[in-house]
């Protein structure tokens, strides 16, 4: 296997495996690419990663047959620049640059001009016929070579030459003459033998290998490998080298060198972008030692700046640059980020790659390219990071208003949130419906505080973490939330609090950002997204190449219609427990729990029936024609029981029975494992009046939006926490039951569904027996994953980081699915209920409906929709569309 690949010149870049990047490295697989499309591109050779790993397999030693092809692959570049490594009087210089398949920091630096020494040196500067530009590039040689090849503090180096330059009063290094820069060589080889002690290496040979063995060794580097663990980057990959024939910016004012950009990576304006120093090499541009210019006489003007623009100093090269950027986006299909240098007028590239961009960029540029005929669409659908819209999906900070950082805790919940701090959720409720935009601020939330978040406009917690009670309602809702900013300490008597050395009141005003988890004092200005243009554009293309359907987890009319401008076409979750907690209600819900019979909790639910009517009415008035999946009451009953004493007497005055009696029930229903516990179809079992009031709830609402729209939306009925067919088939019958004697009523029938979770283990063995009763699975992958794993979600926080940090769990799986494990339950259980009723309609409605690894599985094991919360549903459009994508090759 050939394993030295000369480029450039007449090198022949015919076989493929140059131009793989697994194989030469992103650099070398894109140089070999360039040239061979004709572009102007210094001859060179690349050593591949295959060698680099050999290399350190056989305890950091070089091959023989390596030595000779490196031997030959020189002669290549001699032959094409018409001059010889290590000739004292016409010398070939060689950059040695490393490279890996992806850009990885923490592998050595490049090294310029190698091949310089004190013989060579005189040798360029007769030929160049320029003394300073051939001193000026053996101390850079030095410079560099010290640091990174024979790892000499480079601080020596840069103390030396600033004490050159203050000396003689100089600013900057173009100042310094053919002399100065030979004395400084002078001084640096000095330094090196003092440090090193050894002189600097004058063999050009050895100058040469000592690079190569250091950008090899730089794999292993701690760096490198911290790097590579943070990106889940293999570590037999390995890096290539690049040598290549020097082209020379710093030869005076008619050379240069300089970075671009083919579009603007931040707006994604079809505009050249980039800078370029005149007379400097390499890293000068980005080392910040002068003020780079601008490219283009377009962006000068708009910065303002004086400088000469590379369009208005350089129009020749500058020319063929611009023709350079059109051919590579018209070959590489994709905006380019690229590296040059212009040595006495003429252009050479240095390199080219696909660039980075923001979210919004990545749209503009996707749609763009397709007008342009460059993709289609479903490149442009391939090429956006999902998770990338949720920065365009929330209002962000306005990137250009200052911002006083009070703390930071997690970002929990993206989008920016600005308004009053409020310390509990009753005063969230109060103060927003009188107009006022609030921030509520909490040790941590908890189901009683769910009317107080819907209230505030973001969320922020002292303690939790991502995955806390806060950060996942907050999700839910799309607010904003920061969540466990230890900073934040609340005094509850003398309502204030503190954030670091600030000391707080209620009423203050601050701001949040979710996306970053940065908390502010004051109002910091906003901006909203945008859901039109490209977004829009983007999103049609998605909807018509995916397969999978995408609903919304939604109990409120706003999260409704907010859910289906982003696109949903139905519910895939509606809790029902929340509409419990509603101020209005809760009397008659504890009433209800804490009744001594049958009768006691049919008087409560009584109370709540139209309550519930005109939720369900209010939802399927904003979702006419679509599915929507209504799960029945899950959560165990203590979770709304009164704590506090206010709130007994309340209850107290309510039902006549006295506070005593009502603290013994309550104690009575104290459970040790609630998510174990008496909860889900188990309510439905033991208290079948509450699933028959739900239903009936629903039945009428369906009814009554049927009779005034003619629209009525599907209702697919959900049974949460059946573990065998028996549950089901005694619900079941009490639902179809509630619902003849509602038709019967209102004289009109509609079609509705039954159907169950699978969240349980047991559940999705007996698939196939529960089918025969269930219309429907819906996947809950929450509760599927706790009980699978045996872990609970809300008590993970604590040992979840190290075991993702220690790789037992790849990612956290209450956030991506645990395909390996959880993942065969779901397979299994979608099989299993298809055998018995080909039909069958399967989702998912866990948190994972909205993470793009999660849909992805989804779509191979052949789900119908998926549901996610609705900021989140256009992640899922375009998700599905790509799995969908994937899915089809
Ligand atoms: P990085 O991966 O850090 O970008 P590079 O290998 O691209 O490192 O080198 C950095 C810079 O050094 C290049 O952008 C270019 O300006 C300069 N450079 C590298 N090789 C040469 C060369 N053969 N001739 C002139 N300049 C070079
Ligand atoms: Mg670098
Ligand atoms: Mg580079």
């Amino acid at each position: 296997m050939q394993t030295v690949y000369p480029f450039g010149g007449n090198a022949p870049h015919d076989d493929p495996r140059q131009r793989d990047k697994t194989v030469t490295g992103g650099k070398g697989a894109n140089l070999a690419e360039m040239a061979s499309i004709g572009l102007p591109v210094p001859p060179g050779f690349t050593i591949t990663t295959e060698e680099c790993v050999r290399y350190l397999q056989a305890g950091e030693s070089f091959r023989d047959e390596l030595k000779a092809e490196v031997a030959k692959a020189l002669t290549h570049i001699e032959a094409a620049v018409g001059k010889r490594f290590g000739d004292a009087a016409d010398p070939m210089l060689v950059s040695v640059r490393s490279g890996a398949r992806v850009s990885m920091p923490g592998m050595m630096d490049t090294v310029l001009n190698l091949g310089l020494n004190d013989a060579t040196v005189e040798g360029l500067a007769n030929t160049s016929e320029d003394e300073r530009f051939a001193w000026d590039s053996y101390r850079r040689f030095i410079q560099m070579y010290s640091d990174v090849v024979l790892g000499l503090d480079h601080g020596l180096f840069e103390e030396a030459l600033e004490i050159v330059k203050e000396d003689n009063g100089f600013y900057a290094d173009t100042e310094l003459s053919a002399d100065d820069w030979r004395s400084i060589v002078g001084q640096f080889k000095g330094i090196v033998e003092e440090e090193w002690g050894k002189p600097f290496p004058q063999d050009v040979h050895e100058q040469l290998w000592g690079a190569i063995r250091a950008v090899f060794d730089s794999w292993d580097s701690d760096r490198a490998k911290v790097y590579r663990r943070l990106n889940d980057i293999p570590g037999d990959w390995g890096t290539a080298v690049n040598v290549q024939a020097m082209v020379f910016g710093n030869m005076g004012d008619t050379s240069a060198t300089g970075v671009a950009f083919t579009r603007d990576p931040a707006t994604g304006v079809r505009a050249y972008y980039g800078e370029y120093l005149i007379n400097a090499q390499g890293e000068d541009v980005v080392a910040g030692i002068r003020t780079p210019q601008y490219l283009t006489h377009a962006a000068r003007e708009a910065a303002g700046a004086k400088a000469p623009s590379m369009e208005e100093a350089m129009p020749g090269a500058y020319g063929e640059l611009a023709r350079v950027f059109d051919l590579l986006e018209a070959h590489y299909k994709d905006m380019q980020d690229i590296e040059f240098t212009v040595e006495r007028g003429k252009l050479w590239m240095l390199q080219t790659r696909s660039g980075k961009r923001t979210a919004k960029a990545a749209l503009k540029m996707a749609v763009e390219m397709v007008g342009e005929g460059l993709i289609d669409q479903s490149e442009a659908v391939r090429r956006i990071d999902p998770m990338a819209l949720d920065q365009l999906l929330h209002p962000t900070l306005d990137p250009q208003a200052p911002r006083d950082v009070l703390t930071s805790g997690l970002p929990a919940s993206p989008g920016a949130a600005a308004g009053k701090i409020v310390l509990d959720a009753d005063t969230a409720e109060q103060w927003a419906n009188r107009g006022e935009k609030v921030i509520l601020v909490r040790v941590e939330t908890s189901p009683e505080d769910i009317h107080g978040m819907h209230a505030a406009q973001g969320i922020l917690t002292a303690r939790g973490g991502m995955t806390s009670h806060a950060a996942v309602v907050a999700r839910g809702m799309g607010r904003p939330c920061v969540s466990g900013a230890g900073a934040v300490s609340i005094d509850r008597n003398s309502r204030k609090l503190r954030i670091g050395s600030h000391e707080l009141s209620e009423g203050d005003e601050i701001t949040l950002d979710g996306t970053t988890g940065q908390v502010m004092l004051g109002i910091v200005p906003t901006v909203e997204p945008e859901l039109v243009g490209d977004f829009g554009t983007l999103m049609v293309w998605a909807d018509e190449l995916r397969r999978m359907r995408v609903r919304t987890n939604a109990e409120t009319p706003e999260d409704c219609r907010m859910a289906r401008q982003f696109g949903a076409e139905g519910i895939g979750l509606c809790r029902t427990e929340h509409m419990f907690f509603e101020a209005s209600r809760i009397s008659a819900v504890r009433q209800m729990i804490l009744a001594e019979d049958e009768a006691g909790r049919r008087r409560a639910l009584a109370q709540l029936l139209p309550e519930q009517r005109a939720d369900f009415t209010a939802i399927f008035e904003v979702m006419a024609g679509l599915p929507c999946t209504i799960r029945l009451l899950d959560p165990p009953l203590h979770e709304f029981l009164p704590t506090r004493d206010e709130e007994f007497a309340e209850l107290s005055d309510a039902t006549g029975l006295g506070v005593d009696h009502l603290r013994r029930r309550a104690d009575e229903l104290h459970e040790f494992n609630p998510m174990l516990g008496h909860r889900g179809c188990r309510l439905g079992i033991t208290y079948p009046e509450i699933y028959e009031m739900q239903a009936r709830a629903i039945f009428e609402a369906v009814c009554d939006v049927q009779a005034a729209s003619g629209k009525a939306p599907l209702p697919e009925i959900m049974i949460p926490l059946v573990a065998t067919r028996r549950e089901l088939a005694i619900l079941k019958a009490l639902i179809d039951r509630v619902a003849e004697e509602v038709f019967t009523e209102k004289g009109a029938r509609v079609d509705y569904l039954v159907g169950t979770m699978i969240e349980l283990p047991r559940a999705a063995l007996m698939a196939g027996d529960i089918a025969q009763e269930a219309a429907f699975f819906s996947f809950g992958t929450n509760d599927l994953t706790q009980t699978t794993l045996g872990v609970s979600r809300d008590d993970s926080a604590r040992f979840l980081a190290p075991y993702v940090d220690k790789g037992i769990f790849p990612r956290d799986p209450f956030v991506s699915l645990d395909i390996e494990g959880v993942g065969q339950l779901v397979e299994l259980a979608a099989e299993r209920g298809r055998a018995t009723r080909t039909e069958i309609k399967l989702g998912i409605c866990g948190e994972h409906g909205g993470d793009p690894a999660s849909i992805a599985f989804c779509e191979q094991v052949g789900l119908d929709y998926v549901s996610a919360s609705p900021y989140r549903v256009p992640i899922a459009r375009l998700a599905a569309a790509q799995a969908g994508l994937a899915a089809g090759k």
